[in-house]
């Protein structure tokens, strides 16, 4: 699984950013977008993802690796 930010729903708030503690949060020039490379889903620090927790419009969420490939490669 990796964490996925759909950027249709995200408010670029940027709560999320600072939260994550692997630096996988990043602002390109149109979105917030999770590196899947980077974030290991906060394993062994948080029985949920931080980012997640901290967005209030909903917009992180978990996906399957695979499918995270078949979408952005
Ligand atoms: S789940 Fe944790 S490690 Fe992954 S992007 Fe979110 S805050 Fe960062
Ligand atoms: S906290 Fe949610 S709404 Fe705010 S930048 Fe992150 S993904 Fe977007």
């Amino acid at each position: 699984m990796a964490l996925f930010i759909d950027k249709n729903k995200c408010a670029r708030c940027g709560s999320c950013e600072p939260e994550c503690p692997q630096q996988a949060i990043f602002q390109t020039e149109d979105a917030f977008v999770i590196n899947p490379k980077l974030c290991n889903e906060c394993a062994g620090k948080n029985a949920e993802p931080l980012c997640a927790q901290v967005c209030s419009s909903d917009a992180i969420h978990k996906i399957k690796t695979g499918l995270y490939k078949k979408l952005f490669g």
